[in-house]
């Protein structure tokens, strides 16, 4: 099946699929494009694209980054400086500035998918925006 946002061939298999998303009370299922994270159900052998009922929040991912950073302050607080302290501190410090990062630039796409889609897989589109705002490619 063929995602109708973007038309690139998606799984629609109903398990072991991290990118299917249940279905409604008529037995209708929904999924989530694993290339542009476009949200679709099937009917009838064919696609239609569904929006999002709600917007995702950038409050959100900040509020995750200032709670991380709290977390590594509180480590190094009363763990001292050590060389264990330093790794999980810094792990923590990273993580903060990323959320951070990602409330204050990512787009409106990676803030939905993130905020929204709990147990459900990134799309490669939302994947390679985190990985650019990490400097991670
Ligand atoms: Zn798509």
């Amino acid at each position: 099946m063929n995602c109708p946002n973007c038309n690139q061939k998606t799984n629609i298999e109903k398990t072991a699929n991290q990118y299917f998303l249940g279905e409604n009370s008529q037995g209708i299922p929904f999924f989530k494009c694993e290339e542009c994270g476009n949200l679709f159900y099937v009917k009838e052998e064919t696609a239609y694209t569904i929006s999002r009922g709600e917007k995702g929040y950038r409050f959100v991912p900040i509020t995750y980054g200032v709670l991380e950073f709290l977390v590594a302050g509180t480590i190094f607080y009363f763990f001292g400086s050590n060389i264990i302290t330093w790794i999980v501190g810094g792990i923590f410090l990273w993580l903060g500035w990323s959320s951070i990062k990602i409330g204050i630039w990512g787009s409106q796409k990676l803030i939905d998918e993130m905020t929204l889609d709990s147990g459900v897989g990134s799309s490669k589109d939302a994947t390679e925006e985190w990985r650019k705002i990490n400097k991670l490619e």
